[in-house]
């Protein structure tokens, strides 16, 4: 079997796997892969993923124009071609409407909070790419922010984008988009998503090394902890991943419940001395309270 042909037969087992995991509905979603170093083996357009058979696939090069196949290339093609373009590393882009990370992506609630290990040392962080109209030029101007720290993505109100040195990497980390978006959503529906501390997530990087992993850029802290909102972590160098200090601890409670009593837990109990966030007006008011009690 040749390279191309086993791309080909590659290609229509990852369609598959897609549309039977329920990744895509009817024909949404594209898969490519090079062939080489300036052509590209790509889906063509409206075909079911679940269905596709190796002689439906086109071969372009990387301005996008047709040099084989009956069939026109996928209507996502400028996505992927930007996708190559921004980063020579990439082999293989996959796209696909997994339906809790959409949901996530629709919600605007990118995947980046310090809860999974094994997706800290291989994605990062997911963060969303800015809404665009699909199959216009829009949409790779909006990936273009991300891609090139990140080797997974939302994109606003309609999918999920991932890249990777070889086609079944490039889908694998779809799979982990939509395990963690389920994952989180669970845990956010029990009402408690503790997180790694920002300690274990800097040892967790440094592991990355002896995974093989080659991080397309480092984790940075999240703006919003360090207090630097300004001069945040720019997404084109950063994988801004949301840890809290840990004080010695490797897990955190959620900053977002911390504070407030567990449902049924007692205000008194251990929730009750966790960190409460406040305005200045706020702190200044029980200051001024607090001096006056003592006059
Ligand atoms: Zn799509």
């Amino acid at each position: 079997m040749t390279l191309e042909s086993q791309l080909r037969a590659d290609i229509v087992e990852v369609g598959r796997r897609m549309y039977a995991r329920g990744y895509t509905a009817s024909n949404d979603g594209n898969i490519s892969v090079r062939l080489g170093d300036d052509r590209l083996l790509m889906t063509p357009r409206s075909v079911c993923k679940g269905f596709m058979t190796p002689d439906m696939m086109c071969v372009t090069d990387l301005d996008g124009k047709k040099l084989q196949g009956d069939r026109d290339p996928s209507s996502e093609m400028l996505m992927h071609l930007e996708v190559y373009r921004q980063r020579p590393d990439a082999r293989a882009v996959c796209h696909a409407h997994p339906p809790i990370a959409t949901g996530f992506a629709v919600a605007g609630i990118p995947l980046d909070r310090a809860v999974l290990a094994e997706v800290l040392t291989t994605l990062g962080s997911i963060p969303i790419a800015e809404y665009a109209t699909p199959s216009t030029s829009e949409l790779p101007a909006a990936v273009r922010k991300y891609v090139k720290a990140h080797d997974g993505m939302l994109l606003a109100n309609h999918g999920a984008l991932t890249l990777g040195t070889d086609l079944f990497s490039a889908y694998y980390k779809l799979e982990t988009i939509e395990h963690f978006a389920k994952i989180s959503l669970v845990a956010r529906m029990l009402g408690r998503e503790n997180l790694i501390a920002r300690e274990e997530v800097d040892r967790l990087q440094g592991l990355r090394a002896n995974y093989g992993i080659q991080a397309p850029a480092p984790i940075c802290p999240d703006p919003s902890v360090v207090g630097d909102l300004l001069a945040g972590p720019d997404p084109l160098t950063c994988q801004v991943v949301q840890a809290p200090e840990g004080d010695g601890r490797r897990l955190v409670p959620d900053p977002i419940v911390a504070g407030a009593p567990a449902p049924g837990g007692d205000p008194q109990g251990p929730d009750g001395d966790q960190e409460i966030r406040l305005t200045y007006r706020e702190l200044s008011a029980l200051i001024e309270d607090a001096i006056r009690s003592l006059r």
